[in-house]
């Protein structure tokens, strides 16, 4: 269901999701006179605080999600792993966007996998697994080193196993739980990046400067812009985003992260897509005019979307676990803007909040 007129300020955003992503698209509404009603699936959301309205239920109470989406202008998510049911439910009652479709894609690593290279664009050697026998014959086609993936639920490295020598096969099929997976073989990346891309109801596609991410032990680190690539494989990596939005007719931001190989001839490979606004788009909140928060909604309310240049350099820290207790410094950091999530606890490997370095455009 399209509206042809956007959604005037006043009207109200439902959010499947209140996590760090959550509180900040709701920021992000409220500077355009938007509200937001958050469903999340416990009560201490941190996008609670920030928000006109809040719910607690499953995502699997269909009723609940129902109920919720009949009073809101447009239901969004600001996690990949809704249930299809719930997506369909809210659809039932107020549009959503991103449409099913890309959820569908990026929930599962084979559909991904399959998808993005019926695109004819490159991803890493892979091999659907379902039982250990197909492990075995997968290790044969997909030489190690590689990584047992599972095809759902994975995040942050998690869900995933590597495999050095046929041997593995057997303790790696264990530790992902036996569930549906694929082998996928270790790319050797130079570097990885990723664009975030934004898609309006109308089809216009805008892309931010690549960006370059670093993990630790399988979480973001820190994501660096500009990405110290050629211009043009910096476009190439945009036309790769932009083709991939435009296939799943996605509306809202989308982002799509890649390895970098070949040495002196660069060559770009998709790692995984996400149907919504990125931990490596942080860094927007602080070197672009309008950052992908507010374009996410601008997108998703028919807005036109907005100014996506970049007017300064940035380095995005993530603060996990107890580095978020140091925020005292940070704030007193010249260059720097900090961002926290109000979570109460710090759990190692949990995202409390991030940094922004800022330094004059290079
Ligand atoms: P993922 O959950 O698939 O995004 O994986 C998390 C991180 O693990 C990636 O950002 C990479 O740093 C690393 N990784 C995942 N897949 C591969 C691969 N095929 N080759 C090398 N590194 C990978």
């Amino acid at each position: 269901m399209m509206r042809d007129t956007p959604l005037p300020p006043g009207s109200t955003i439902g959010i499947l999701g209140g996590g760090q992503l959550g509180r900040m698209l709701s920021a992000s509404a409220s500077r355009l006179g938007l509200k937001t009603h958050i469903y999340n699936d416990t009560p201490d959301a941190p996008a609670f605080h920030v928000a006109a309205k809040a719910s607690v239920g499953d995502y699997d109470d269909l009723e609940a999600v129902a109920q919720f989406a009949e009073k809101v202008d447009v239901v969004t998510c600001e996690f990949e792993n809704v249930p299809a049911a719930a997506l369909e439910a809210a659809g039932a009652a107020a549009p959503v966007f991103p449409p099913v479709k890309s959820f569908e894609v990026a929930q599962d690593r084979l559909t991904e996998k399959d998808f993005i290279s019926g695109l004819g664009i490159a991803v890493a050697a892979y091999s659907p697994v379902d039982t250990l026998s197909d492990l075995k014959d997968s290790i044969l086609r997909v030489p190690p080193p590689a990584l047992l993936k599972t095809r759902r639920f994975g995040y942050d490295g998690k869900g995933q196993a590597r495999i050095h020598t046929l041997c593995e096969a057997e303790s790696a099929w264990e530790s992902i739980g036996e569930a549906p997976a694929i082998l996928e073989g270790m790319v050797a990346f130079e570097r990885e990046l990723s664009v975030v891309t934004v898609r309006g109801r109308d089809g216009e596609v805008r892309f931010y400067d690549v960006v370059e991410n670093v993990h630790k032990d399988g979480i973001l680190d820190t994501s660096t812009v500009p990405a110290n690539i050629p211009a043009a494989l910096a476009a190439e990596a945009q036309a790769i985003a932009g083709k991939i939005a435009e296939a799943l007719g996605h509306v809202g931001v989308l982002t799509v992260e890649m390895f970098q190989t070949g040495g002196d001839k660069p060559s770009l490979a998709v790692n995984e897509i996400a149907p919504r606004v990125h931990n490596s788009g942080h860094w927007t909140q602080d070197a672009c005019l309008i950052n992908q928060f507010e374009n996410h909604i601008r997108a998703i309310c028919g807005w036109p979307l907005g100014d996506v240049a970049r007017h300064s350099n940035a380095v995005m820290t993530n603060l996990i676990g107890d580095e978020a207790d140091d925020w005292g410094e940070y704030a007193a950091e010249p260059g720097t803007a900090v961002h926290l999530y109000g979570k109460a606890e710090a759990r190692p490997g949990r995202k409390m909040g991030h940094i922004n370095r800022i330094s004059p455009k290079t």
